[in-house]
């Protein structure tokens, strides 16, 4: 598998056949191990630090990364990874947890619209929007909890949810948000490993959170809620890359990737300097030398 075949294995723009189970967590490709793969991941940061230095200058699109994931998948590691190479300057990331009591009183889209990336910039998401059809969908007491007048909250409130959040990401498509989706796809066995890994190396204790235990007994609604998530989101402007998350490396191999590809796929050049910019510059160049 070349790196170029990658972005397409994992990405799902229309969710019509969609099914988890035919995507393997542990799948690395034609890669057999870190080292293999790591000259790819190592140029996949450069390339992807040239690009956004062409983004940032031009400031037409904004780049919206959106990671999903079950606890211990790795999107925090991922995220890092994805930043390594980037102008901070121009990139920003935003964690979203359970909704404060001044979010409550918003509709569930108003938190994450406040930070969306402006133009140029790039956004990336550690969780979203879509943890309402996630937690809140696998924890419908959750739904009581907010504000919303019950009479709206009908049997038909999670395809009102999925429909909302595709014409909003239509909307932000047409503006020139361009977003990339990833559902890091970790399996059960996997993620046993990392809590184990977590409660009994000192210096991974503080990453384990009681909670992430109770998470993990629902684990086929969660799973049921992701494929539906999918299914229903996935669009050719904002598709879903489900991503094979028992690997980190290779889980950040397909994520930069993605990203390089889709930086390539906007055609970023400078901005062109006119006429009158030109003789700005030679002035200011004449002057520089003319003077000590
Ligand atoms: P870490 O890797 O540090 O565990 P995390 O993203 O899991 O990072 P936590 O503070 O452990 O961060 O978890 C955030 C929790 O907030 C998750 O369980 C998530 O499902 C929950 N959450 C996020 N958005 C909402 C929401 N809209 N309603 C209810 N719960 C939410
Ligand atoms: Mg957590």
């Amino acid at each position: 598998m070349k790196t170029g075949k990658i972005a397409k294995t994992f990405r799902v723009d229309s969710g019509k056949h969609f099914r988890l189970r035919d995507f393997d967590p542990s799948d690395t490709g034609h890669w057999k191990s870190k080292e293999h793969a790591e000259q790819t991941l190592m140029g996949g940061v450069t390339r992807t630090s040239e690009l956004q230095d062409k983004l940032y200058a031009q400031s037409n699109w904004a780049l919206l990364l959106i990671f999903q994931a079950m606890d211990a998948a790795g999107k925090d590691g991922a995220i890092k990874h994805v930043m390594s190479g980037v102008n901070p300057q121009g990139c920003q990331v935003y964690s979203f947890k359970a909704p404060s009591e001044l979010e409550l009183q918003h509709d569930f889209l108003w938190r994450t619209t406040r930070d969306l990336p402006q133009r140029g910039h790039i956004g990336i998401f550690n969780r979203s929007y879509y943890e309402e059809v996630l937690v809140v969908r696998v924890h419908p007491e959750i739904l009581k909890s907010q504000k919303t007048p019950p009479v709206l909250v009908g049997k038909k409130i999670w395809d009102e949810r999925f429909e909302d959040i595709r014409s909003f990401e239509r909307h932000m498509a047409r503006s020139g948000t361009v977003i990339r989706k990833f559902f890091l796809n970790v399996s059960k066995k996997e993620q046993k490993a990392r809590f184990l890994a977590r409660l009994e190396e000192p210096e991974k204790n503080w990453k384990f959170s009681a909670s992430d235990v109770r998470e993990r007994a629902c684990w086929d609604d969660y799973q049921d809620a992701y494929e539906d998530m999918i299914r229903n989101t996935a669009s050719e402007h904002a598709p879903w890359y489900v991503v094979p998350a028992d690997n980190k490396w290779f889980t950040r191999l397909v994520i930069s990737t993605v990203i390089v590809d889709t930086l390539e796929s906007l055609d970023l050049s400078y901005p062109k300097v006119d006429d009158a910019k030109r003789k700005e510059l030679e002035a200011a160049k004449k002057s520089l030398l003319a003077k000590k």
